[in-house]
């Protein structure tokens, strides 16, 4: 079977390895793994043919002999007005799970597969343990899932009903990812917060919009921050892209966190590069509400670098957008809402310009979270 050629490269110590043998973190110093930038992409390099990721299999370091793909990625690039605006909404949230998180996690899942990984642990708010279990059923491999106690019931069912073995944790987020911790010495890691291979997948959002553009960059580009999969994808493939000279220019990278639970919108407000004490509580978008994620440092830098910004929403300003898109006939959860909250207020704030091209990244289905959204709109029976 085929094998990724890639190197894991530490940020923290710079320590690189193989990918021969699947791995979590640093074995030298504990750290987050990345894998080097890869070739980026030319248009007669992508296979029409295909709409999942390895429809950039030039690009990309999992090979597509011996791939689990569902279909994912391949979402609509479509235009509409918001304050005012014409916009760009990337409807990742059209998926075979129902969320962006599939385009990353059928390619670690690919990955894995390919490498004999037989069993994995994942933890979750929801999304990512709904494509873990979805991927993990269709590769073959056993799935273990640890996922916050107050984590929406149609979501769990969705992993329960794939075959996940799905453990509820009291407490917040944080507590959930401290747990997956300590038993990740029993059972391989999977965490997509932690691998690399899952940012490989979701990288393939940037050749997308590019592509969908016209082989272009957008100016701007808004999406939900909680571990920053998006703000970092969008990084990574952005820059191939412009390390390859297919762009001129990086788009502005906007990640948008909900001010309940804000650690990376807070650094970024006090000019910090690491994480500074941040109070957190809960928030409708619960798919965004992680107090430490550990690739925040990355997420400022995508911001930083490219004249974008780490930003954060009220309950009510999140509310509010998510009203508006379902009046649009846009049925998303309240997480997708925050990064339209967050487009309202820089195009508000005059941080867009009237003649930017800027996308909206929406990133998650509202059926998923069809009792939350009935709650918010007083809808409930
Ligand atoms: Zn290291």
């Amino acid at each position: 079977m085929a094998r990724s050629s890639a190197r894991y490269v530490c940020p923290a110590c710079a320590a690189t390895r193989d990918t021969e043998t699947p791995l979590w973190r640093c074995p030298e110093c504990a750290s987050i793994l990345d894998l080097a930038d890869g070739p980026g992409l030319t248009p007669a390099a992508i296979d029409k043919t295909d709409t999942s990721p390895w429809r950039y299999a030039a690009a990309l370091r999992v090979p597509r002999d011996g791939a689990i793909s569902m279909g994912e990625g391949g979402t609509p690039l479509i235009e509409r007005r918001w304050n005012g605006r014409a916009v760009h909404l990337k409807m990742d949230y059209l998926a075979p799970t129902g969320s962006f998180k599939d385009r990353g996690v059928a390619v670690l899942m690919s990955y894995l597969k390919q490498h004999g990984v037989a069993s994995i642990l994942e933890d979750s708010s929801g999304n990512a343990g709904a494509a873990m279990a979805a991927y993990s059923a269709a590769a073959g491999i056993a799935c273990r899932i640890l996922v916050p106690a107050s984590a929406p019931a149609g979501k769990l069912v969705q992993m329960r009903a794939m075959g996940a073995d799905v453990v509820p944790i009291e407490g917040s987020r944080q507590d959930v990812s401290d747990a997956a911790l300590a038993e990740a010495e029993k059972t391989f890691y999977a965490s997509h917060n932690w691998q690399p291979f899952f940012l490989e997948g979701t990288k393939t959002v940037a050749y997308e919009i590019w592509e969908q553009l016209g082989f272009r960059a957008p100016d701007n580009v808004i999406a939900p921050a909680g571990g920053g999969s998006n703000v970092i994808g969008c990084h990574i493939g952005f820059r191939e892209l412009l390390a390859a000279g297919q762009i001129d220019r990086m788009p502005r990278i906007f990640g948008i966190q909900a001010a309940n639970c804000g650690p990376v919108a807070a650094a970024f407000a006090a000019g910090a590069d690491d994480y500074i004490p941040t109070e957190t509580t809960a928030t409708v978008a619960d798919g965004i509400a992680l107090s430490r994620p550990v690739r925040l440092r990355q997420m400022l830098a995508a911001a930083r670098q490219t004249g974008g910004a780490i930003a954060a929403v009220a309950e009510d300003e999140i509310v509010a957008a998510l009203k508006s898109l379902l009046r649009q006939g846009l049925f998303v959860e309240p997480t997708s809402a925050a990064g339209a909250a967050g487009l309202g207020k820089l195009i508000a704030a005059g941080t867009i310009a009237a003649n930017d091209t800027t996308v909206l990244i929406l990133t998650g289905s509202g059926l998923k979270a069809s009792a939350r959204i009935g709650g918010l709109l007083g809808l409930d029976a």
